[in-house]
């Protein structure tokens, strides 16, 4: 028996079961296919029709383009049963039978692969339905539009050519827009579209319906391996090889009097999620008008009013289809003499807020769980709340150019450019870009992706371009009527004002404003009551902790608004390089004396303290990690060749004094650049990352590090006074010998002791260390004696580890890497999990072995990047720490971690679980007994 390459819609419940699973049956069918059958299963009034398999197309495909067995004959048998069950004949002039054919794969790719309508028309078939309308107008515009769509998509004519025609026609019959040409117009366009195509491609234009049916399946199967598809996947992480479907099913006309009409509708509102239908229709037009956006469209509302019946029938399906999918559906429909049909519904493309707004409202609704709420919602989605908007009295101050439809919220700014390679090549050079065009296809994704936000003067909130930067979270703002676009003189028209490719606009896309130059932009508020609500229903199902980078007290508020649990790194460097303490830092590392020292060093412990106060307060009850002093001293001194520069123009201006007092002032500097630039020769490194840092320096100066662990705890201890809740933990930097462990935290602990001694009050403390050289993962248990905590320092453990330098590599062999597929991530933002992944799994694992209470996190770049909180969750550590613009999203992806993998068991026991079926630690043998 051949296989099943044919089901018709009716079919669906048979490829369900043979597939095994509703996606089964998607993967099988399309999405597209699989949710028509399934409509036409719930009784939902579909035009009749069938699908042809994803296993066809990627058979014929494999084939080298060729139909596989058995695959025709279905095709026609199925059209058979189309036939009968619309009283139709494909083909028949005195009663004929026309089909649109569609793509339709798994994943929904909008407007990638184009729909070919009116297929079984040729010139006979033309007049017999002239004949039976008695509307020749209807008949000729459909038969245009057939010859156009299969000249283009299944010919690949220039679409161009086939709409020069019809501006030449609209001229010469004396008319403005295409509703005014007559029948004889459409007749005389299809006559000169199909010698075209003669010209184009040496054929003529296929009259016999069942040609037009053969090779409009195999341009859907043949475009899945366009370029436009291929970029798409990319672009949206599809696999290449799923297949497209083709969906076959009777025509319904929405062209074909007063009384019929076409639309696309939205069950919520795509840019805010709130629950109402939303959509636009045309009277007496084809679906393809109303998405093109070459007629201005009428607001669904209005249905209601025109053709009641129609509307309430629609709604009540669209609130069905709803419940059916648990999910927002995007629908199109079309009324035929006031029947009503649905041709399509699939879930709705929306905005990052339109997401989070229904997930959270369908809970309420009892549609769907908070698991699944807490699914639905990506990462990135959360990142979006963090995008820039523009300043407020910025925009108020500032007059707008021309408004348009807000499509796609968040503001941008670029250099306009108004093609899609033009964007992209300009984006590569690192410029801002706003892509701005009359209306965007498929061939300019790669644009729009470059771009920062997108501009069109024409097209609706369904349009391509809403689509699709909604999609990838681009600010966009389309159908700008006020916007002349002259491709050929390469600038746009407002009014009066003519304004050039590469000047500078802003979009806002929430707004859906347009603004010449460049206006400020501002984060936005996160306190999204939606966005509230999900993340609290995150943080009741993720077990991974999540903390804060943040070295300021205004970062540490802001990182505890954003959910923050404590800070996992406090940078005290930072605090150093404030411009008011560099010249005492300065003073410090040029001291010859200890006594000099010690002065500088008194002079910065009362600032020290003040910010680990503020640190304290703004964190009250919550842990704070502060990391002692890392970077090498020279960093805190101008660099070599600077200095040597200054030296010599000194020394050069010294002739041209005139007064001693000049002289001496210039002597005075001299003298200070000199011993700066022969301290700065003494701690000068060949390798300063792998030199004198971290606990290297407390050992080497343990004044310094004995100064803020006193800042530390006189801050504490004060604060706690205030009554504050305090726990810090001090966290000694790039350890690799337990020996260096050991000496310093005794000199810091003596420290401490004595300050709270002094202070008549004790603070609850830990001392820990980083792990950021592999040495320390594997002699972990060791550390784990003398440490309280691990952090691993997860941007050095990659440069380490990997031995490659965090400062240099993206800028050169490690690109080329990523390009050429030596490395398939960049390491250092995501965890390297073989290399990197494994030193963690091992120095956690061998920590716990002697300290089952050892708290682990991670406070690299890692922390905030989901795929690595997926790894630190399944590798058991306690915590993740990232900068507090990432709180959010961290907390967000430690709930995925836990619904893909289940709540961590507690301690990484070593069970290799995130190395699935690898053998654990022990087996490789790699962890010391
Ligand atoms: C790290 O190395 O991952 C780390 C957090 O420390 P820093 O980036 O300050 O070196
Ligand atoms: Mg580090």
């Amino acid at each position: 028996m051949t296989k099943k390459w044919v089901y018709l819609f009716s079919e669906v419940g048979e490829a369900e079961r043979l597939a095994g699973s509703w996606d089964g049956a998607r993967a099988l069918l399309g999405g597209k296919g699989a949710n028509l059958g399934d409509m036409t299963r719930l009784g939902v009034p579909v035009p009749p029709g069938f699908t042809v398999s994803t296993e066809g197309c990627n058979a014929y495909l494999a084939a080298g383009n060729e139909f596989p067995e058995g695959l025709w004959q279905q095709e026609l048998d199925a059209l058979r049963q189309v036939e009968e069950r619309t009283g139709q004949t494909f083909g028949d002039p005195a009663k004929p039978l026309l089909i649109s054919v569609r793509s339709g794969a798994k994943f929904s790719m909008p407007g990638m692969m184009d729909t070919i309508l009116n297929v079984g028309l040729n010139d006979e078939v033309a007049s017999g339905l002239v004949a039976l309308t008695a509307d020749p107008r209807f008949v000729y515009d459909s038969y245009r539009r057939l010859v156009q769509m299969f000249g283009s998509v299944v010919l690949g004519v220039p679409d161009e050519v086939f709409e020069a025609v019809i501006t030449g026609r609209r001229k010469l019959a004396g008319v403005s827009v295409d509703s005014e040409l007559k029948a004889s117009d459409w007749q005389e366009v299809t006559r000169k579209f199909k010698e075209i195509i003669r010209t184009y491609t040496g054929e003529p234009f296929p009259e016999e319906p069942l040609e037009q049916l053969r090779l409009a399946t195999e341009a859907v199967f043949s475009s899945w391996n366009g370029k436009r598809a291929v970029d798409y996947r990319n672009a949206a992480g599809i696999r290449h090889d799923l297949g497209t479907a083709v969906n076959i099913q009777a025509m319904v006309f929405g062209n074909m009097g007063d009384d019929c009409a076409t639309g696309v509708a939205m069950s919520r509102n795509a840019t805010t999620g709130e629950k109402h239908l939303e959509g636009d229709f045309l009277v007496n037009a084809q679906g393809e008008d109303v998405v093109a956006g070459i007629r201005a469209t009428q607001p669904l509302e209005e249905l209601a009013e025109i053709m009641p019946a129609a509307y309430e029938e629609f709604d009540a399906i669209a609130q069905r289809l709803e419940r059916h999918y648990r999910n927002m559906q995007d629908m199109e429909f079309t009324v035929e003499h006031g029947k009503l049909w649905v041709l399509q519904t699939r879930d709705g493309k929306r905005t990052a807020q339109a997401e989070v707004r229904i997930a959270v409202d369908m809970v309420e609704e009892g549609l769907i769980d908070k698991q699944e709420a807490v699914g639905r919602v990506k990462p990135e989605q959360v990142d979006y709340f963090l995008h820039p908007q523009f300043e407020v009295k910025a925009r108020k101050d500032t007059p707008k150019l021309a408004a348009g439809l807000n499509v796609s919220p968040g503001a941008a700014v670029g250099v306009i450019a108004f093609d899609a390679d033009t964007a992209e090549s300009w984006a590569k050079e690192g410029r801002d870009v706003i892509m701005v065009r009359p209306e965007t296809k498929p061939d300019d994704v790669h644009g729009m992706l470059a771009a920062r936000g997108i501009l069109t003067s024409s097209g609706g909130r369904t349009s391509h371009a809403a689509l699709v930067a909604r999609q990838f979270g681009k600010p966009a703002v389309v159908g700008v009527a006020a916007l002349a676009i002259d491709l050929d003189r390469r600038e746009m028209n407002i009014g009066d004002l003519t304004i050039k490719e590469g000047e500078v606009i802003s979009i806002d896309g929430t707004l859906g404003d347009v603004y010449l130059g460049a206006l400020p932009t501002v984060i936005p508020d996160i306190d999204n009551p939606f966005l509230t609500k999900l993340l609290s229903w995150a943080d009741e199902i993720r077990t991974l902790g999540v903390r804060a980078n943040a070295d300021y007290p205004a970062d540490a508020e802001r990182a505890r608004a954003y959910g923050a649990e404590g800070l996992g790194l406090v940078r005290t460097e930072h605090m150093f390089f404030q411009s008011e303490r560099l010249a005492i830092v300065q003073k410090m590392i040029m001291a010859k004396t200890p006594t000099v020292r010690a002065e500088a060093l008194a002079a910065l412990l009362p600032l020290q303290r003040e910010d680990f106060e503020g640190l304290f307060r703004a964190m009250n009850g919550l842990p704070v990690i502060i990391r002692l002093i890392d970077p090498p001293l020279h960093e805190f001194l101008p660099p070599h060749d600077d200095l040597a520069g200054d030296l010599a123009a000194l020394k050069m201006q010294l002739q041209h004094f005139h007064t001693l007092e000049e002289m001496d002032a210039a002597l005075g500097v001299i003298r200070q650049k000199q011993d700066h630039l022969t301290r700065v020769t003494e701690l000068r490194e060949a390798n300063p990352m792998l030199g004198t840092r971290g606990v290297r320096l407390g050992i080497i100066i343990p004044e310094l590090t004995k100064m803020q662990v006193r800042a530390i705890f006189e801050a504490a201890c004060a604060v706690k006074r205030e009554g504050v809740e305090v726990h810090p933990e001090v966290m000694i930097p790039l350890v690799s010998h337990v020996n260096e462990l050991r000496s310093q935290k005794r000199a810091l602990e003596e420290e401490a002791e004595l300050v709270m001694a002094e202070q008549r009050m004790r603070v609850d403390y830990q001392f820990g260390t980083m792990i950021e050289v592999p040495r320390a993962a594997l002699v972990a248990d060791e550390l784990a004696a003398e440490a309280a905590f691990f952090s691993y320092g997860t941007n050095d453990l990659t440069q380490t580890a990997f031995g490659i330098s965090r400062d240099d590599a993206e800028k050169s062999f490690l690109m080329y890497y990523l390009e050429h597929g030596i490395l398939e991530e960049n390491p250092f933002a995501t965890i390297d999990k073989a290399g990197v992944g494994r030193l963690i799994e091992i120095g956690t694992q061998l920590g716990r072995s002697v300290r089952s209470d050892l708290e682990v996190g991670i406070c690299g770049e890692h922390g905030g990047d989901p795929a690595s909180i997926h790894l630190c969750h399944l590798y058991g550590l306690d915590y993740v720490s990232c900068s507090p613009f990432r709180v959010p999203i961290a907390r967000l992806a430690a709930a995925h971690a836990a619904l893909k993998y289940g709540p961590q068991l507690g301690a990484a026991k070593g069970d290799g679980a995130a190395h699935g079926a690898e053998p654990a630690a022990d087996d490789k043998g790699v962890v010391k007994a």
